[in-house]
C-alpha cells in the first residue's frame, strides 16, 4: 500500500505540486530578502566591530597604558608596550591589534577602565595587503576620532542597561 502511495505521489509529482503550492502562497506577500548592501538590518548599539582608541574631548588620549585589555584578551591579539611621556604620564608606545587573531568577544572594551579601547559599529572593512590586519595605535586613534560621535552615542544609549 506504502509503494502504491509512494508510486502514485511520484506519477503525479505530488510533491512538485506542494512545492509550487508554498512558491504561490509567499509570492505575494512581503518579502524578507534585504539587498545588502543598499538595504541594511538594523544592529545593536553593543555590536563589536572594527576597534577604535579614543580621546578625551580636550585632546589627550584617554588610554593610560594600564594593559589590562591585553590581559584579558583570551586570543592574545592585543599587543602593548608603554612608557613615561614628557608630563609624567604613563602612555603606550606601541598598542597592537592583531584582526586575524581577535575574535570580537568585546573583553578589551569591558576591561578598559577609561572607555580607551572601544569595538565600533563597523563591520565593513577589508585587507588588500600582508600586514594589514595589524591595528596599531595611529590607526587605532584615527578611526576613534572619526567615528568618536556615534561612539559616544552608543555608549550614552547603553549606559542605563549597565
Ligand atoms: S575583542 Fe576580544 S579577542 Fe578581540 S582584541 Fe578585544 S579582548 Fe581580544
Ligand atoms: S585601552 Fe584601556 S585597558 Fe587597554 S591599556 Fe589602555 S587604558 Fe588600559
Amino acid at each position: 500500500m506504502r509503494a502504491l502511495r509512494q508510486f502514485a505521489k511520484t506519477l503525479f509529482l505530488g510533491e512538485l505540486l506542494q512545492g509550487l503550492a508554498l512558491t504561490f502562497r509567499y509570492m505575494w506577500k512581503p518579502k524578507f530578502t534585504v539587498h545588502y548592501p543598499e538595504e541594511k538590518t538594523p544592529q545593536s548599539v553593543r555590536y563589536r566591530g572594527l576597534h577604535a582608541l579614543r580621546r578625551y574631548p580636550n585632546g589627550e588620549e584617554r588610554c593610560i597604558a594600564c594593559k589590562l585589555c591585553e590581559a584579558v584578551c583570551p586570543a592574545l591579539a592585543i599587543t602593548i608596550e608603554s612608557d613615561v611621556s614628557a608630563d609624567g604620564t604613563r602612555r603606550t608606545t606601541r598598542y597592537d591589534i592583531d584582526l586575524f587573531k581577535c575574535i570580537y568577544c568585546g573583553f578589551c572594551e569591558e576591561a578598559c577602565p577609561v572607555d580607551a579601547i572601544v569595538e565600533t559599529r563597523i563591520h565593513e572593512y577589508h585587507m588588500e595587503n600582508r600586514g594589514e590586519n595589524i591595528m596599531n595605535k595611529d590607526k587605532l586613534l584615527a578611526i576613534g576620532e572619526r567615528y568618536e560621535s556615534m561612539i559616544a552615542a552608543d555608549k550614552l544609549a547603553d549606559a542605563p542597561y549597565r
